[in-house]
């Protein structure tokens, strides 16, 4: 936990404004497979088997994130494989339309970004990921929820007694936070690279760094 806390600094998923948003068509984005093809891909969002019970991305999406963000993931699973486990991507690049049908959908103010609202998700700005573990030969191993379980199971830090559970989500956290990225509070799953703002134009990142405050402030 003293790792967690020193380097393992939580982000909030709602911080690009969502009438920025519009400029996310022009973003760069690369297919992780095509840079690190041993990343198995699951878009959860692709298929039936997600809250809403029925595909949000049409046939065929792929996994896409900002090309700078692609060779971080690499640098996780190298740094997985060597302990016998390997990544898996439950969510990418989410286009701001998918992104206004699971709010739409939810209205989990903890868990889903209001668009109304403002903010928008980085991972409509190809800069966050959605990810679990597999065992070597990638199967599934057991994490604290499944993906979108918008319960307390959900949080970062594991409120469990299964030792399993807590030394794999530790091993996620160690490969994510070492290839540079950031966990969030209330989903264990959802990683943003460190240097967001980076990638954001300075109008919004100014608006975010104050929403953060005010978010922080309330809620910790
Ligand atoms: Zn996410």
């Amino acid at each position: 936990m003293k790792f967690l806390s020193a380097r393992f600094i939580v982000v909030a998923t709602a911080i690009a404004t969502w009438q920025s948003a519009t400029a996310q068509t022009t973003i760069p984005l690369v297919d992780i497979r095509a840079v690190d093809p041993t990343i198995a891909v699951e878009l959860r969002y692709a298929g039936a088997n997600n809250f809403s019970g029925h595909a949000l991305y049409p046939p065929g999406t792929t996994a896409l994130v900002r090309p700078e963000v692609a060779p971080r993931l690499a640098a996780a699973q190298a740094f997985l494989r060597r302990y016998q486990y390997q990544l898996k991507i439950w969510d990418a690049y989410r286009p701001t339309s998918v992104q206004l049908r699971l709010w739409q959908l939810t209205h989990k103010t903890d868990y889903i970004a209001d668009p109304g609202a403002g903010p928008g998700s980085m991972h409509s700005w190809g800069i966050a990921v959605d990810a679990t573990l597999t065992d070597a030969l990638n199967n599934a191993v057991n994490m604290p929820s499944d993906f979108d379980d918008f319960t307390p199971a959900a949080m970062l830090h594991y409120q469990g007694i299964d030792p399993a559970v807590r030394a794999h989500l530790h091993l996620l956290q160690r490969a994510m936070a070492g290839a540079g990225f950031l966990g969030q509070r209330t989903e264990w799953w959802h990683f943003t690279v460190a240097d967001w703002q980076k990638y954001l134009p300075k109008k919004t990142v100014k608006r975010v760094a104050q929403g953060f405050e005010t978010r922080w402030q309330s809620k910790l």
